[in-house]
């Protein structure tokens, strides 16, 4: 039944393993599609442009704000951020359920300016488990190690802002989760075209 779709906001400090969750549920589940955010962050050697973000310099994001292109942004990491809200728009309303992988700043914008969307809080276990996993894979260097483990003392009491908690000690367990709150949320009713259904059995 033809509906606008769902705006998964999920969040998480850095390490938390959130892309691999985000990537993973939209392969699980159809109909759902991860939104490519702009960032002036460079591109690690395994990402595209177009497929991971678009990468942009500061001068074209600092156009994109000014032309009100984006639905939110933020500063994370020393870089900038962004949800194009053409992007956002158009997937919504055809009727693709959009997941944003975002920042506590991000989403908090989402709750204030977009109306309803579904939030979503992964938390690793705990912040030993976090360096942990931060030092392991190794892709950053140590500085920007450090970096990520202070700003997640300051991104994880965000947690409470959102509607749901997922702990990520086991990823299947994890990715269950998520597919569980994104069926749930699929079957309330305000996301029923209830019009269609009454004519359905002569209501
Ligand atoms: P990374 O550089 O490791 O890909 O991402 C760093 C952080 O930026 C992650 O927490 C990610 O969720 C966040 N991020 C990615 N895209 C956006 C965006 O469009 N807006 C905001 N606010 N945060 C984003």
């Amino acid at each position: 039944m033809s509906r606008k779709g769902l705006l998964i906001v999920v969040s998480a400090p850095s390490g938390a393993g959130k892309t691999t969750l985000c990537k993973e549920i939209s392969r699980a589940l159809p109909n759902l599609q991860h939104s490519i955010s702009y960032t002036t962050r460079k591109p690690r050697p395994n990402e595209t442009d177009g497929v991971h973000y678009f990468f942009v310099t500061q001068e074209k994001f600092n156009k994109m704000i000014k032309d009100k292109e984006f639905a939110e942004w933020a500063v994370v990491h020393g870089n900038l951020y962004g949800t194009s809200k053409k992007q956002l728009s158009e997937m919504m309303d055809g009727g693709i359920d959009v997941i944003l992988d975002i920042d506590s700043q991000g989403a908090m914008q989402i709750k204030e300016n977009w109306g309803n969307g579904v939030f979503v809080y992964i938390l690793p276990p705990s912040f030993d488990d976090l360096r942990r996993r931060l030092t392991e894979r190794n892709s950053d260097a140590t500085n920007e190690i450090k970096k990520r483990l202070e700003n997640a003392k300051k991104e994880i009491p965000y947690y409470k802002r959102y509607n749901y908690v997922i702990i990520n000690d086991k990823f299947e367990k994890a990715l269950e989760d998520l597919k569980s709150i994104i069926t749930s949320e699929r079957l309330k009713i305000d996301k029923f075209n209830t019009d269609m259904i009454d004519e359905k059995f002569n209501l």
